[in-house]
């Protein structure tokens, strides 16, 4: 087996099991590994540490599949793993029109894999090239662990591209997925693209924060920017708000929240759509003096590498000094920020800087992250990058 050696002083993340090789972490490569090669590295003194995926083009050299001495990585270990992590989620297995997050990358022992359930399609993402050279065993497990009626691929994204790898979507296993599949999630169903939706289809992280939205939505007005397919509005009418206005700037996500609407039976009445850029919707509603009992933020990342943090963190209080000023006193605030790189202190940060440039007062009621079927890892903090506040502004 091809040997990577460390520099000296090198190993100290491995040895506290976080998953990941940079390249300027490597003194030698001893043979020529493949892409995805299973490879062995060693401390300057040679001592075991890991086994992982070589990855000759990504920063990320080496993703870690095992940090056991005398692990063989083979189908057999993928199946073991797989089986473990799906097997952790069977309370959300039972609803047969459920969805859920089954396997979670790095979270999981799997770097690089990602496995969504939509009823009774899979939705894979092989985003390293370690995950896409075991991608027929992967395939072939979940097949036999799950039965799905299809394994659908969407690993159309641009991650892929530093691995070396085209981004590619279509169906793996199984039937092709219809066009639409319909999903539950508590007393709410919605309308899912698995083949053109973000990311797999469904924003599955915000399950749990869009079920706590319920508990404040009774008789209020809702304002739910960045709707995508009406997610957190459709719960809000679910659990009683009079009316929901959602911003979204995507028309095929408008489009599909109308659609989730009917089916879940909602009056039309009680639901505005503002399809456009929710920075200056919201100012135009405050130009208008408009005013609302709760409002939802839940922008896309606004800060992807450490260059965009400055102009990130702006977003973020931009969004949040307009949405303290459409408050009405007492009102609710589910603010989100789904970017890695701004910790909750930080974020906390932004949010109260928003407040007192609203002249608000405020404080938090709750504190959200990323539901548990996307565990992170204790030795991957890079895991969590979901997080929100529940606030009431005086
Ligand atoms: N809350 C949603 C997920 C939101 S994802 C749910 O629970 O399902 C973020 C959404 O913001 C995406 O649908 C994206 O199309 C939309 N978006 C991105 N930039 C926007 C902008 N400037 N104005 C309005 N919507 C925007």
């Amino acid at each position: 087996m091809v040997s990577i050696v460390l520099k000296p002083g090198r190993e100290k993340s491995l040895l506290r099991h976080h998953p990941w090789v940079f390249s300027g972490a490597i003194e030698r490569i001893e043979g020529d590994p493949q892409t995805g090669e299973t490879v062995q590295i060693l401390t300057d003194k040679r001592d075991f540490l890991a086994l992982g995926a070589y990855s000759p083009s990504s920063q990320i050299r080496v993703r870690i599949w095992t940090f056991q001495q005398g692990q063989t990585i083979d189908s057999s270990f993928f199946h073991a793993r797989m089986h473990k992590a799906i097997q952790w989620r069977a309370e959300y297995l039972t609803a047969p029109e459920g969805a859920c997050r089954l396997i979670n990358a790095e979270s999981d022992g799997l770097p690089g894999l990602v496995v969504d359930r939509y009823g009774d399609f899979l939705v894979c993402q092989f985003l390293s090239a370690g995950s896409e050279s075991w991608k027929d065993e992967i395939t072939l497990h979940l097949q036999r662990i799950l039965s799905p009626r299809g394994i659908y691929e969407r690993s159309d994204v641009d991650v892929r591209l530093k691995e070396g790898l085209e981004p590619r979507a279509g169906a793996l296993r199984g039937e092709s997925p219809p066009e639409l599949l319909l999903i539950e999630e508590g007393p709410c169903r919605f309308l899912v693209d698995v083949r053109r939706g973000h990311k797999t289809g469904f924003y599955l992280d915000q399950r749990d924060n869009r079920q706590a939205l319920e508990d404040y939505a009774q008789g209020r007005s809702v304002l739910n920017c960045f709707a995508y397919t009406g997610g957190f509005g459709i719960w809000a009418l679910k659990g009683g708000a009079g009316h929901v206005t959602h911003v979204e700037s995507s028309a095929s996500a408008v489009e599909l929240s109308v659609r989730n609407g009917t089916v879940n039976g909602l009056d039309p009445g009680r639901v505005d759509h503002l399809q456009g850029d929710a920075f200056q919707v919201l100012r135009e509603l405050r130009n208008a003096t408009r005013t609302f009992d709760l409002i939802v933020l839940d922008p896309p990342k606004f800060v992807d590498s450490r260059s965009q943090m400055l102009r990130g963190a702006r977003g973020y209080k931009d969004i949040n000094l307009l949405a303290f000023k459409l408050l009405k006193p007492g009102g609710i605030l589910f603010t989100f920020s789904c970017s890695g790189l701004v910790t909750p202190d930080l974020f906390q940060k932004i949010v109260s800087d928003a407040a007192l440039d609203a002249g608000r007062e405020a404080q938090i009621l709750r504190i959200l992250s990323q539901g548990p079927d996307h565990p992170t890892s204790l030795s991957f903090p890079e895991g969590t990058y979901l997080k929100g506040f529940v606030c009431r502004a005086s």
